[in-house]
């Protein structure tokens, strides 16, 4: 069993670093959640109005299982920090928490724990508890403990950071007089009243049934309602993908040539498989072959088959792929690196239904739907001669249009989650999603690499999760990919500064080791942003924050060599406009 007095406080100063304010995209993250900076009267507000309209006891449930539900949440960083260090440093990260956030300020009394043997005692000193405050000003001193939301948290978060139900619960409150808040937390069973207190939880599995519900009537109403289901593979909500789907369809039950056009990865076999098994040749083998991975003097024997004899080397007969696909489905992908000679075999298969082998002088009937696709302009190789201008327009009989994933970004999140589930079981591995600054980079990525690559990237991210948590930023991207919106952090005294960059904190060491005064800094500075400018000074001047006055005066200094004092540099003294 660990105890209290080996708890640091320097998480802390860890944590505050983890605040981040977004000023760009209008978003605060905390780690990786999505956190708000609200009004605390605003709050106050609606919690009097759940209070008025649901009754005390019902807005206590509500409140609780809301705290439950954000202390849950923290509890997500206590346990990763707690891959870093001791239990007892990490279990204080909740504490610290529930301090950063404004809710109350926490002190620990008494803390011990054993994560394995399942033991925990904790008593902490709640100050300053926003809840209990506003409780007070509401409704008077109240009879019994009032700080629902904040005993929900203390719950929720020591219950998933122990892994095993933890009860707090108010020993004295601010809304019944005392000057502070403390409470008390043990396994749940070690209160001999516990049963008590378990409806203000129990409801929350009420509520989750709700959902599953409401989940499952969504789910019907899809596969009964107006938009059509998609087969399991084929997934987007998109507009530009609804519209390639529904060409698709189309040519299902025709014979007619398919074309899929589409960058690298945009799923092109997946599209002709899906024609495929649409279609009345579903029962029959669906073959595909990559024209550009298979070497040039290979192609014929590969696609037509070969008798033995043929050339040296062919020691048994056997059939190429047209054979292998007879009344079923050949998908040529990389149709534009197919070598002439192959091109007119293909044409005379595709118009008469019949090859010969290659060394046989024996014809064989065919049937087979050919189904190519390329993210080459097909045109462009015609005219260069490098694709039979009667093969290419026998091929482009239907032509579809597959569009890159970065112009259908609605079903980012759609494919994401359908690979997480496929890669989760694959791996075996139970995780709760993405948090939601893995949910914006996702969206924010371009996605060069298209399907293909998001299917990649978020195996990658569900192999590096520890179970039990939610894929972060990390998991997913390098930190070099992708550009992320200027943040800015919390400093150690708690204000809003700038995050540095890394070449931002080798002229802040030049500068603490003597190598570079801070007057030749400004003047780099002042000098660099001119020349930008193309020496106009008011633009200049906006890039610098400063008024075009207090820029002209700094480079009067500059250029006289007069020697700035230091508060002159840092106060930026107002000149009056000439
Ligand atoms: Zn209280």
């Amino acid at each position: 069993m660990v105890r209290l007095r080996s708890v640091t406080r320097t998480g802390s100063d860890d944590l505050r670093a983890r605040v981040h304010f977004c000023a760009e995209t209008g978003q605060i993250w905390l780690h990786e959640h999505r956190m708000l900076l609200v009004h605390a009267e605003a709050q106050a507000s609606l919690r009097k109005e759940l209070i008025d309209t649901l009754g005390m006891d019902r807005a206590h449930g509500l409140l609780t299982r809301m705290g439950y539900a954000s202390g849950v949440r923290d509890a997500e960083l206590a346990r990763i920090r707690a891959q870093e260090s001791s239990d007892l440093d990490a279990f204080m990260t909740g504490p610290q928490l529930h301090t950063l956030e404004g809710i109350v300020r926490v002190t620990p009394i008494r803390l011990e724990l054993d994560r394995v043997a399942g033991k925990f005692y904790g008593e902490f000193l709640w100050e300053n508890s926003w809840e209990g405050q506003w409780h007070r000003h509401f409704y008077g001193i109240h009879g019994a403990p009032v700080c629902w939301t904040q005993i929900g948290y203390a719950c929720g978060y020591s219950s998933a950071f122990m892994g095993r139900p933890i009860l707090y619960k108010e020993v004295e409150c601010v809304g019944m007089g005392h000057n502070n808040c403390r409470i008390i937390g043990k396994p749940m069973e070690e209160w001999d009243d516990f049963a008590e207190y378990q409806h203000f939880f129990s409801r929350e599995s009420i509520a989750d049934q709700l959902f599953d519900l409401q989940n499952q009537v969504a789910q019907l109403r899809s596969t009964i309602g107006a938009k059509e289901k998609l087969p399991a593979d084929m997934v987007g909500d998109s507009p530009s993908f609804r519209a390639a789907y529904a060409l698709l369809k189309q040519a299902a039950n025709t014979r007619i040539g398919v074309l899929l056009l589409g960058e690298t990865g945009v799923g092109k076999e997946l599209f002709a498989r899906c024609l495929h098994d649409m279609g009345p040749r579903r029962d029959a083998p669906f073959i595909a072959i990559n024209c550009a991975a298979i070497p040039h003097d290979l192609m014929e024997s590969e696609l037509f088959g070969v008798e033995k004899g043929a050339y040296t080397g062919a020691l048994v007969s056997r059939p190429g792929r047209f054979e292998r696909a007879d009344r079923g489905t050949l998908f040529l992908d990389e149709i534009g690196d197919l070598p002439l000679a192959a091109q007119g075999k293909l044409l005379r298969v595709l118009q008469e239904g019949e090859l010969e082998r290659l060394g046989d002088a024996k014809t064989r009937r065919i049937d087979v739907r050919v189904v190519a696709a390329t993210n080459h302009d097909l045109r462009q190789l015609v005219g260069e001669g490098r694709l039979r201008a009667d093969l290419y327009y026998r091929l482009n009989a239907w032509q579809i249009e597959i569009p890159p994933l970065r112009q259908r970004k609605e079903d980012v999140r759609l494919l994401a989650k359908r690979f997480l589930e496929k890669y989760s079981a694959i791996h075996g591995k139970k995780l709760r999603g993405f948090s939601d600054k893995a949910k914006r980079a996702l969206l924010d990525y371009p996605w060069p690499g298209n399907i293909r690559e998001l299917q990649n990237i978020v195996e990658r991210g569900v192999i590096l999760a520890p179970t039990g948590t939610s894929i972060e930023v990390d998991h997913l991207f390098s930190s070099c990919t992708g550009e992320q919106p200027r943040e800015f952090g919390l400093d150690t005294n708690g204000a809003l500064g700038i995050d540095r960059p890394e070449g931002a904190q080798r002229l802040c060491d030049a500068v603490l080791d003597g190598a570079l005064t801070l007057d030749q800094l400004e003047a780099t500075l002042i000098e660099s942003a001119v020349d930008k400018a193309h020496g106009n000074l008011s633009s200049a001047a906006r890039m610098l924050g400063l008024s075009r006055p207090q820029l002209a005066y700094r480079l009067k200094r500059l250029h006289e060599g007069e020697p700035a004092g230091p508060e002159a540099v840092l106060t930026r003294p107002e000149v009056p406009p000439a």
